[in-house]
C-alpha cells in the first residue's frame, strides 16, 4: 500500500482496503434463470433469448463484512494512490470482482461531483436538490462508466483467452459511440477495431466528432436509433463482434457506480432519497436501480431510493407503461432530449422486473413537452450549472413532480445530468436563432434568447453600449 497513512485504518479492515476478493461472476438469464460462463461474449440467453444480467454467485460471502465496515472500506480506499481503484473499480467487489486490477482500463471516469442547485433555481423548481454532473466524464457522458467496465472486461478477455481479433461495435444516439470509440482506441490496435453505427443527422455535430476523432469506423444509416439497434443486434447474433450497447450486461456493471457514488457522497444516508433519471434505452435506470439494490442487500444503505424517471412526450414508452400498465414500443418523434429518443428501450424487461420485485410504487414517471425540456436546460445553465438537454429534462421533470405532489421538500433529491452542456449546444443555437424545425414543437420565450452583439473595436463604443458611468 503506497502513499497512504495506514494508522487511521481500523485493524480489522487493513487487509481489505486493497480488494483481493474475486467472486464467481456468471451471466444469468432474467427469463429462464439459466447461468452461462463469462468466458464468452453473450448478450442474450442462448436458450430463451431473454436479456442477461451478471450475477456474482458468491455475493452472500460479502455479507460477512458489515454494512458499516463496507462504508469504511470504500471511504478509506479513496485515499489510495492506485490507478485501477481511482475510477469505478473503487467498488470492485460489488461492481465486477473478477477483473484483475492490472487489466482495469482507467481513463478518468467516475466520481463526478454533486453540485447543490443554485438557490434561485431551487425556487423555480419548487424545492432544494443536487445535480450530479456526469458530463464531467472523459467523453462527457455517463456512458464512460459502462464503457470502463466493458473495455476492462474485453482487455481481460484478450489477455486471458489470447484473443487475436476483436471488433467492438455499437449503435448509438451519440454518446455510446463517443465512449466506445474512446475506450477502444486505448487498446492495442493490432487486436482491436472499433465501429459505430449512427442514425444519420440524429446525433449532434459534437457527438459525431468524437468517434471520428478516436479513429473509429463511423457508419451512418437512414432512420433513428431503434433502426441502428436492430442492425447491430443482427450483427452480434450472426457475426463475431463484441456488442457494446447496454444490452451487453458488462456495460450495466460499470454504470452501477453512479448509485454507489451517490450513496457515498451522501455519507450513505439515503433515507428519503429521490434520484431523477432521464430514460432512453433504459440501461442507465436499470444500472442505478441494480446499484442501490446491491448496497441495500449488503446493508450499506438502509432503504432503497425513489426512482423518478423522466421522458419526453415524443419518446415515452416507459412513462406510458407506468400510466397504463401496458408496454407498447412506439415510433419516436424528434426530441431535443435526443440521447433518449428511443421508442423500444432494450432494457425495458429488466426495468419491469426490478420494479415488480423491488421498487414497486417507488418507481415514478413523468413526461414533458419539448419546450419544458429546453427551458429546464436553459434555466439551469443560467444559474451556474452546465447541464445538457437530458439534464434539463431531469430538472424540468423534478419541477413537474413537485407540482404534482409526487416529490416533497423533506426528501433529498439528486438529479442526473447525464452529459455535458456543450454536446447539445446545437439545440441552444436553434432556440436562440429561432430555427427549430416545426416537428420539435418547441416554442421560444424572449427572456431566454441571447445573441452576440457586434460592435466596433472601441472602448468608447462599448462603454456607450453598456451605459457605463465615467470614473
Ligand atoms: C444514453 C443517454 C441517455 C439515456 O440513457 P439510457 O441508458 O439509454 O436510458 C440520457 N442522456 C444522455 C446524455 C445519454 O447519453
Ligand atoms: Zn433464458
Amino acid at each position: 500500500m503506497k502513499d497512504m497513512n495506514l494508522e487511521n485504518i481500523p485493524e480489522n479492515l487493513k487487509d481489505k482496503i486493497i480488494p483481493d476478493y474475486s467472486g464467481d461472476v456468471v451471466y444469468e438469464c432474467i427469463g429462464c434463470g439459466k447461468e452461462f460462463s463469462i468466458d464468452q461474449f453473450l448478450y442474450t440467453c442462448p436458450e430463451c433469448n431473454c436479456l442477461l444480467r451478471l450475477n456474482d454467485r458468491n455475493f452472500a460471502a460479502l455479507k460477512m463484512i458489515s454494512g458499516r465496515d463496507w462504508q469504511r472500506i470504500f471511504s478509506f480506499r479513496r485515499m489510495l494512490n492506485i490507478e485501477a481503484l481511482k475510477g469505478i473499480f473503487l467498488y470492485k467487489e460489488i461492481l465486477f470482482s473478477t477483473i484483475p486490477l492490472e487489466d482495469v482500463i482507467y481513463l478518468g471516469e467516475g466520481h463526478t461531483p454533486i453540485v447543490r442547485a443554485n438557490p434561485d433555481l431551487q425556487k423555480i423548481v419548487g424545492m432544494p436538490f443536487w445535480v450530479k454532473n456526469d458530463g464531467l466524464n472523459p467523453s462527457a457522458s455517463f456512458k464512460d462508466r459502462g464503457m470502463a467496465s466493458a473495455i476492462s472486461y474485453i482487455n481481460h478477455s484478450i489477455k486471458s483467452r489470447d484473443l487475436k481479433d476483436v471488433l467492438g461495435i455499437c449503435a448509438s444516439t451519440g454518446d455510446t459511440s463517443a465512449a466506445a470509440a474512446l475506450y477502444l482506441s486505448y487498446l492495442d490496435k493490432s487486436v482491436v477495431k472499433s465501429v459505430v453505427l449512427l442514425p444519420k443527422g440524429k446525433v449532434t455535430p459534437q457527438q459525431l466528432s468524437q468517434p471520428l476523432g478516436s479513429g473509429a469506423t463511423v457508419i451512418e444509416i437512414p432512420g433513428v436509433f431503434d433502426d441502428c439497434m436492430k442492425i447491430v443486434e443482427e450483427l452480434a447474433e450472426n457475426y463475431q463482434v463484441c456488442l457494446l450497447n447496454s444490452k451487453n450486461p458488462v456495460r450495466i456493471m460499470g454504470q452501477k457506480s453512479y448509485a454507489y457514488e451517490v450513496a457515498q457522497q451522501l455519507d450513505f444516508q439515503v433515507k428519503d432519497l429521490v434520484v431523477v433519471v432521464p430514460v432512453g434505452n433504459a440501461g442507465n435506470v436499470t444500472a442505478v436501480m441494480e446499484g442501490f439494490l446491491d448496497l441495500y442487500r449488503l446493508e450499506i444503505i438502509s432503504a432503497l431510493p425513489v426512482i423518478l424517471t423522466v421522458q419526453s412526450s415524443h419518446a415515452n414508452p416507459v412513462y406510458t407503461w407506468r400510466e397504463t400498465g401496458t408496454y407498447t414500443p412506439m415510433k419516436v418523434k424528434p426530441s431535443v432530449a435526443q440521447a433518449a429518443m428511443i421508442g423500444d428501450p432494450v432494457s425495458f424487461p429488466k426495468v419491469k422486473k426490478l420494479v415488480a420485485e423491488h421498487y414497486r410504487e417507488m418507481f415514478l414517471s413523468v413526461e414533458l413537452e419539448e419546450t419544458d425540456i429546453m427551458e429546464g436546460m436553459l434555466e439551469a445553465n443560467r444559474h451556474g450549472h452546465v447541464v445538457c438537454t437530458q439534464g434539463g429534462e431531469s430538472i424540468a421533470g423534478l419541477k413537474k413532480a413537485v407540482a404534482r405532489g409526487l416529490v416533497s421538500r423533506n426528501q433529498t433529491v439528486i438529479v442526473d445530468s447525464t452529459s455535458h452542456q456543450l454536446k447539445f449546444s446545437n439545440f441552444q443555437d436553434m432556440y436562440f436563432n429561432s430555427t427549430f424545425p416545426g416537428e420539435y414543437q418547441v416554442t421560444t420565450k424572449k427572456n431566454f434568447l441571447n445573441q452576440p452583439v457586434g460592435l466596433a473595436a472601441s472602448s468608447e463604443d462599448i462603454a456607450e453600449y453598456l451605459k457605463l458611468k465615467k470614473k
